[in-house]
C-alpha cells in the first residue's frame, strides 16, 4: 500500500512523500501505476477528478524515464504528450509536472496552450523538453508550423494520454486529434535509442463519466 510497492522509482519516493506530503496512493492509482510501469498495453482510466488520476499516469510515465538508466536530458527528445480539453486542465497538469520534476532538472516538461504565447512556445520547444502538455488546436499547430518538433523532439515519443476524453469528443475536438496522430505516427519511431522504453506508442485515455477504474485496452 505504498508507491514504493507500486513500483515508483526511487528518485521521486522522498520528494513525492517530503515535498508534496502525498505518501498513500489513491484507488486509481494502485490500478494505473503498476501497470503503466511494467506493462506495454494501453490503458483506460476512468476517474473522477479529486481521484487522484493526474498522478496515476504521470508517475509511472516518470518513472519508466528515470529507470532506464540512460542519461537524458531536455534535449533527447520528448517522451509524452498530455492532450487536455481546456487550457487551464493543460497548466494544472503542466504544475503538477513542473513540481515533480524538481527531483529531476534535467527532465523539462513544455505547456502549449496557445493565446499570446506562441513565440515563447517554439523558443521553448526549440530548447527542448520531454514532455507536452497541451490543448488539441495549439499543439496541432505547432505539429504542422514547428519544424523542431517534428523533426527532433516527437520521433522519441512513447505516451499519448487523452485527459478528458469524454470532453474532448464533447467539444469537437475528435478531428483535430485524428490529425495529432496521424502525424505522429508519420514519424520515424527510433526504439533503438531507449531500449527499455515501450517500442511503440503506448495511449492512455482517461474519463471521467464512469465510476472509477482502469482496464487494459
Ligand atoms: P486529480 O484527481 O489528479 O485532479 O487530483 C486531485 C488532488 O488530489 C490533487 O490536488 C492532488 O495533488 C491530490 N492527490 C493526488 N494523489 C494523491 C494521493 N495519493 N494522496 C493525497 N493527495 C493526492
Amino acid at each position: 500500500d505504498s508507491f514504493e510497492a507500486l513500483g515508483v522509482s526511487e528518485t521521486i519516493l522522498p520528494h513525492l512523500s517530503e515535498k508534496m506530503k502525498i505518501t498513500k496512493p489513491t484507488r486509481v492509482q494502485k490500478l494505473s501505476i503498476p501497470n503503466l510501469v511494467a506493462g506495454d498495453n494501453d490503458i483506460f482510466i476512468h476517474a473522477q477528478t479529486g481521484s487522484g488520476k493526474t498522478l496515476a499516469f504521470l508517475l509511472p510515465i516518470l518513472t519508466r524515464i528515470l529507470d532506464m538508466k540512460t542519461r537524458v536530458d531536455r534535449q533527447s527528445g520528448c517522451f509524452a504528450m498530455i492532450i487536455t480539453p481546456t487550457r487551464e486542465l493543460a497548466s494544472q497538469i503542466y504544475s503538477v509536472m513542473a513540481l515533480l520534476t524538481q527531483c529531476c532538472h534535467y527532465l523539462v516538461p513544455c505547456l502549449l496552450i496557445g493565446g499570446e504565447r506562441k513565440k515563447s512556445e517554439k523558443a521553448r520547444l526549440r530548447k527542448g523538453c520531454n514532455f507536452i502538455i497541451g490543448t488539441p488546436g495549439r499543439i496541432l499547430d505547432h505539429l504542422q508550423n514547428t519544424k523542431v518538433i517534428r523533426e527532433q523532439l516527437c520521433s522519441t515519443l512513447r505516451y499519448l494520454v487523452l485527459d478528458e476524453g469524454d470532453k474532448l469528443m464533447e467539444l469537437g475536438f475528435e478531428q483535430t486529434i485524428t490529425e495529432i496522430i496521424k502525424l505522429l505516427y508519420d514519424l520515424p519511431l527510433d526504439t533503438s535509442k531507449f531500449s527499455n522504453l515501450p517500442d511503440r506508442i503506448i495511449h492512455v485515455l482517461c474519463s471521467a463519466t464512469r465510476k472509477g477504474g482502469v482496464n487494459k485496452l
